[in-house]
């Protein structure tokens, strides 16, 4: 079973940006897009769970647009989120696509990729991406097939084939994206896109706001992580989830308590000799309240931390 397989079963706003615009694409649910900076276009994901209605669009996905070409940012849950999000695209400039870039491996940023697939786009993910994608493709294909389109075959979740090994520079013409591949913290693959024009940092999964995050990779390295990021002088931040644009310190504060109660009281918990069982109800029980979908997905938070930290 594949580390994806064990997330799924246990697994308002503040609008910086100049402009909101509405396209209604792939049926008549409206998709709203939002210019948190020039030429980049933030699409604010639903905050609903993985079994509900709208699942394939609860994350946060959108576009950079350079002067030769537009770099896609995350292609959502599903072949009809990806749809919105071509049309939207279309839209907004006639410039060609160039790049697809995947945030990390969770379904709801990359199953919209069929879409995109054409010879002069190319996809772009974290070194270990490729291999996460073909390792998770049957996988994808038997939980999320009704969100694949007419008659899905593995061949439709499409892996990348340019790959960020520490940073790469991408040109959109003018425009100069970094993207950095980030050691295990939300996930193992885990990539982040800055855009120097307009001082963006895009953080996709790397930052949870509102929704509760959820742990797939490593606690003490995603804490540690966090700690470089909140020093961000980043005009905007784009969240996986919660907000289009947020701010450093502040953006981190909710994420930084969570993650670091997570880690303390499961420590002390494992050091009185408790089992996993014994303080999936207790450990961090006082966030309930200040999360939404706590109940999805806390306790295989709990169980993540329990594994990480019980023989260290
Ligand atoms: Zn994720």
């Amino acid at each position: 079973m594949t580390y994806l397989a064990r997330f799924i079963p246990v697994l308002v706003l503040c609008l910086c940006g100049s402009a909101t615009v509405q396209s209604s694409a792939a049926g008549t649910e409206e998709f709203n897009l939002t210019e948190i900076a020039a030429g980049i276009y933030v699409h604010n994901g639903k905050h609903v769970g993985f079994d509900s209605p709208g699942h394939d669009d609860i994350a946060n996905i959108g576009f950079i647009v350079g002067e030769k070409c537009v770099a896609v940012i995350d292609t959502g849950g599903s072949v009809k989120t990806g749809q919105a999000l071509l049309a939207a695209i279309q839209k907004t400039t006639s410039l060609p696509i160039c790049f697809v870039i995947n945030t990390h491996i969770h379904f709801d940023h990359l199953l919209g990729n069929i879409v995109f697939r054409n010879d002069q786009v190319k996809f772009v993910g974290h070194r270990n991406l490729a291999d996460e994608v073909i390792s998770s493709r049957g996988f994808f294909l038997e939980q999320f097939r009704d969100d694949l389109g007419e008659n899905p075959t593995e061949d439709s979740i499409i892996a990348p084939n340019l790959l960020v090994d520490a940073t790469l520079q991408l040109d959109l013409g003018k425009r100069l994206l970094t993207l950095k591949a980030w050691k295990t913290a939300h996930s193992h693959t885990d990539l982040s896109v800055y855009d120097s024009k307009t001082n963006t940092l895009w953080l996709s999964d790397l930052l949870f706001m509102q929704r509760i995050p959820a742990l797939d990779g490593s606690l003490k390295n995603w804490l540690k992580i966090t700690d470089e990021l909140q020093k961000t002088t980043a005009e905007c931040i784009v969240p996986g989830h919660g907000p289009v644009c947020a701010k450093a310190p502040m953006a981190f504060s909710d994420q930084n308590r969570y993650l670091d109660i997570l880690l303390t009281q499961t420590r002390r918990k494992i050091a009185e000799g408790l089992f996993m069982e014994d303080i999936v109800d207790t450990v961090g029980s006082k966030e309930k309240l200040k999360w939404l979908l706590y109940e999805q997905h806390h306790k295989r938070n709990v169980t993540r931390a329990f594994s990480e930290l019980e023989w260290e």
